[in-house]
C-alpha cells in the first residue's frame, strides 16, 4: 500500500478543489490533490458547460472587474486572454462569462503544475481515520491499488461532502423542503436552423407534456446553440425520482421525439452525453450555516471568505425554474466558518460542499462563486496546517 504525507489533501477536482489546491501550493504547502475520474473541471467538464456564472456583481465593466479578486479575477483574465469572446454577456439581470472548458482546464493543468501539487487521478477516497478532534488519515483507493493518506489539513470538494459523509461531519439537507432537478445536457451535431430551434424546442416539448406524450419534466428542457452551425446543447432537468442510469433512456425518448416532430430537428445525432448532474447534495457541517436570508439581504460577515452576487436560483420539480434576486444589496458575504467542520477542526470544504441550506446553497454553488470558497478553504487549510 502506497502512504503519503502531506499538508492540505484536497479530495475533488472540480473547479473548487482546483481553486483550494492551486492556492495551498501557492501558500507554499506541500499539497495533493486527489479526484476519482482521470479529468479535471468536476460538473463543469462532464456537464460541457459554457458559462461562468457568479464571477460579477451587476454593472461589472468587464472581464476583469470580478466580484471577488485572487483566483476569481486570474480565471476572467486567464479565459479572455485564451479566447477574445471571453466577455462578461448579460442575461436579464445578471452577468455571465462564456468560456471553453478546455481553455480553463489548460488554465488550471498550469496552474496547478506551477503550484507543486502533485495530482492523484481515478483515485476515489473511500475512508477517513479520525483521532480526538482531528483527521489523521483518508484511505483511498486507486488504479494501483489502496492509498493512505495522512495530510495535517483536508479540504472536502467532492460536491456532496464524501470526506465529510465518511467521518460524520456532514448534513444532508438536500431534500429540504423538496429535492431540486438534476440536470442532463446532450451535445447534438446535425441540426438545421439552431436559433428557431432555441425557441421551437421549448415550445414543442410543452405541447407534448400537455398531450401526455413525454413525462412532466421534459417541459423544463432547453436548447442553447453550440459554437459550430449544426451544434447544440439540449439541457434536461431530472426530477428526483428519475435520477439514476436509466434516465439516459428517458433522454433519448426525448431526443427520438423531437426528431418526429421538428424537421429542423430530423437529423439530429447525439455526439456527448453528459450523466446525470446533481445540483445538490450533502454538505458540510459547518460552524455557521449560510441562509437564504443572508443571501437576499447581502449581509456582510466579519470573517469574509468570499462575496456572492448570484441569485438564489432554484430548479423545483413542479415549478421549474425559480430566481429570486439580492433584495437591493449588491452583494453578501460568506463567511470563513461556512467553510470550516464544527466538529473537525482540520477539515474544510470549497464549492458545493459548504456549510449552507438548500435556498443559499441555489446562489452559492455556481461556479464563479466555486472558485472563491474554494480558493478561501484551500488557504485556510495551508495557514492552519503551517500553524501546526
Ligand atoms: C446541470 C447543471 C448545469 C449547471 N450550469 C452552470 C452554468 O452554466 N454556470 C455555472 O457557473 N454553474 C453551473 N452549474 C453549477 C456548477 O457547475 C457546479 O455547482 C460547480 O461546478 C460545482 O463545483 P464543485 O467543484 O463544488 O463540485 P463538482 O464539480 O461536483 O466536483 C466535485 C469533484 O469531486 C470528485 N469526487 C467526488 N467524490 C470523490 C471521492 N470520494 N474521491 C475523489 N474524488 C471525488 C468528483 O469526481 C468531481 O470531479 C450547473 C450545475 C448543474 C448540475
Amino acid at each position: 500500500m502506497s502512504q503519503e504525507q502531506c499538508d492540505v489533501l484536497v479530495v475533488g477536482a472540480g473547479v473548487a478543489g482546483l481553486a483550494a489546491a492551486v492556492a495551498a501550493g501557492k501558500e507554499g504547502a506541500k499539497t495533493i490533490l486527489v479526484e476519482q475520474s482521470s479529468v479535471i473541471g468536476g460538473t463543469a467538464t462532464r456537464g460541457m458547460l459554457r458559462q461562468i456564472c457568479g464571477l460579477y456583481p451587476a454593472g461589472a465593466a468587464g472581464p476583469s472587474s470580478t466580484l471577488n479578486s485572487g483566483m476569481c479575477r486570474q480565471v476572467a483574465d486567464a479565459l479572455n486572454e485564451a479566447w477574445s469572446f471571453s466577455r462578461p454577456l448579460e442575461r436579464g439581470r445578471v452577468l455571465v462569462l462564456p468560456f471553453r472548458t478546455t481553455d480553463l482546464t489548460s488554465c488550471f493543468s498550469e496552474w496547478l503544475r506551477a503550484a507543486g501539487v502533485e495530482c492523484f487521478f481515478e483515485t476515489r477516497v473511500t475512508g477517513v481515520q479520525t483521532g480526538g478532534r482531528t483527521i489523521v488519515e483518508v484511505m483511498a483507493r486507486g488504479a494501483e491499488g489502496p492509498q493512505s493518506f495522512f495530510p495535517a489539513a483536508v479540504v472536502d470538494c467532492t460536491g456532496d461532502a464524501a470526506v465529510a459523509r465518511l467521518c460524520g461531519a456532514a448534513e444532508d439537507k438536500a431534500g429540504l423542503p423538496r429535492r431540486q432537478m438534476a440536470g442532463y445536457v446532450m451535445r447534438l451535431r446535425e441540426l438545421n436552423a439552431v436559433a428557431s430551434l432555441v425557441l421551437q424546442v421549448p415550445w414543442v416539448l410543452a405541447r407534448g407534456v400537455a398531450k401526455k406524450q413525454l413525462p412532466p419534466a421534459a417541459r423544463w428542457t432547453t436548447l442553447e446553440a453550440g459554437d459550430a452551425e449544426d451544434e447544440g446543447y439540449l439541457k434536461l432537468s431530472v426530477p428526483p425520482e428519475s435520477a439514476n442510469a436509466s434516465f439516459e433512456i428517458e433522454a433519448e425518448r426525448v431526443v427520438a421525439w423531437l426528431r418526429e416532430a421538428l424537421p429542423s430537428f430530423a437529423q439530429a445525432r447525439v455526439a456527448a452525453a453528459s450523466g446525470v448532474l446533481e445540483r445538490e447534495g450533502s454538505r458540510l457541517s459547518g460552524e455557521y450555516e449560510l441562509t437564504e436570508e443572508d443571501v437576499l439581504r447581502g449581509r456582510k460577515q466579519a470573517d469574509r471568505a468570499a462575496s456572492g452576487a448570484w441569485p438564489v436560483e432554484l430548479w423545483d420539480p413542479e415549478r421549474g425554474f425559480i430566481l429570486r434576486h439580492l433584495d437591493g444589496a449588491e452583494y453578501y458575504d460568506i463567511p470563513l466558518s461556512c467553510l470550516r467542520s464544527r466538529g473537525l477542526q482540520n477539515l474544510w470544504a470549497g464549492g458545493r460542499c459548504i456549510s449552507a441550506t438548500p435556498e443559499a446553497m441555489g446562489s452559492a454553488r455556481v461556479m464563479g462563486v466555486c472558485f472563491a470558497t474554494g480558493e478561501a478553504a484551500g488557504r485556510g487549510a495551508a495557514a492552519w496546517a503551517g500553524r501546526r
